[in-house]
């Protein structure tokens, strides 16, 4: 049986947020079984909101995926829950002081980074899961996202295939399947940054957007290469952090999902739509706990998840 869990004590960091380009402190605090992950702002040392990670508090999708609630605001939550998500961490009380969950290098690594040397404890109360039985579909013009069952007798996992295609010499056309319970999270997806195009870069910093974005914290392209000195971290990175994109859009589901998803081109908005979709669909999913689906007799020929993760 798979159970629920937390980390193992508090731990905080401080970044730069992307779009507002100040420094914002962020503490990860240990919570109880079924609390979920669940996000504070502070302002000025006070609390003015507390916002569940789920997709019907989410106010704006245009740049970053953004939660609200009363009026205020947490933006950037994305890769944050992506680690969360990644790593099966379930419980979690997460306090942003500032506007938004910083940047970090542009990746979900450094939250994986901080979750690990937490520590992640195992808690008493069983896993509950999303477990697609039919298929939702949803499209923007040439973009669209799947979201279906697992084939019988594969694991009991969320599986991911991002494609993307660029016009531009270093990106092109990229394809990139994950399976949760085949490759590490950590390793194949949790280092994959964030990317822009320099003449992106320009216009939002005009417009007073993006104050914080640096060859820090994203792949920057000019018309025709990397800016960045180090260059890429794979070779297809850019479908990669799509991937890490999707799983933390798709955790604002609440639950893990245990499906096939795969996505063309998308980006915050659709993923979202995706999600606002699959909720809608109540006959395309079940929700099953760990403990009901291993000992029942329903034949659904899943065999039990592997979580991964690496000692790196
Ligand atoms: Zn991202």
């Amino acid at each position: 049986m798979f159970f629920q869990r937390t980390l193992k004590k508090e731990i905080s960091c401080v970044g730069i947020g992307l779009h507002s380009g100040a420094k914002v402190k962020l503490v990860l605090k240990p919570a109880a079984p079924g609390h979920g992950i669940k996000l504070q702002r502070f302002d000025n040392g006070k609390i003015v909101t507390t916002i569940p990670a789920l997709s019907e508090y989410v106010v704006d999708t245009s740049l970053a995926t953004t939660l609200g609630r009363d009026g205020h605001v947490i933006g950037t939550v994305e890769h944050l829950l992506s680690a969360f998500s990644g790593l099966g961490v379930d419980n979690v009380l997460v306090e942003v002081h500032g506007p938004e969950v910083p940047i970090m290098d542009g990746s979900a690594n450094p939250f994986v980074y901080l979750i690990k040397t937490a520590g992640v404890k195992r808690q008493v109360d069983a896993k509950s899961y999303i477990r697609m039985v039919g298929t939702v579909t949803v499209n923007d013009g040439d973009k669209w996202a799947r979201l279906g069952p697992q084939p019988p007798s594969s694991d009991a996992s969320l599986s991911i295939i991002s494609h993307i295609d660029f016009d531009h010499p270093v990106i092109g056309s990229q394809s990139y399947s994950f399976s949760f319970s085949d490759v590490s999270y950590d390793r194949q997806i949790s280092r994959a940054r964030t990317f822009g195009f320099l003449h992106e870069v320009e216009w939002m910093k005009a417009h007073n957007l993006a104050l914080g974005g640096s060859l820090d914290n994203a792949i920057v392209l000019d018309e025709f290469s990397v800016m960045n000195d180090d260059g890429l971290r794979f070779v297809d990175e850019f479908a990669r952090h799509k991937v890490l994109d999707c799983f933390g859009d798709v955790s604002l589901m609440g639950m893990p999902v245990i499906g096939v998803l795969e996505a063309n081109k998308t980006g915050h908005a659709l993923n979202h739509k995706l999600v606002q979709a699959v909720l809608a669909k109540a006959e395309a999913w079940e929700k099953v706990t760990t403990g009901e689906w291993l000992d029942s007799s329903t034949g659904s020929g899943f065999t039990v998840p592997r979580l991964v993760m690496d000692g790196s």
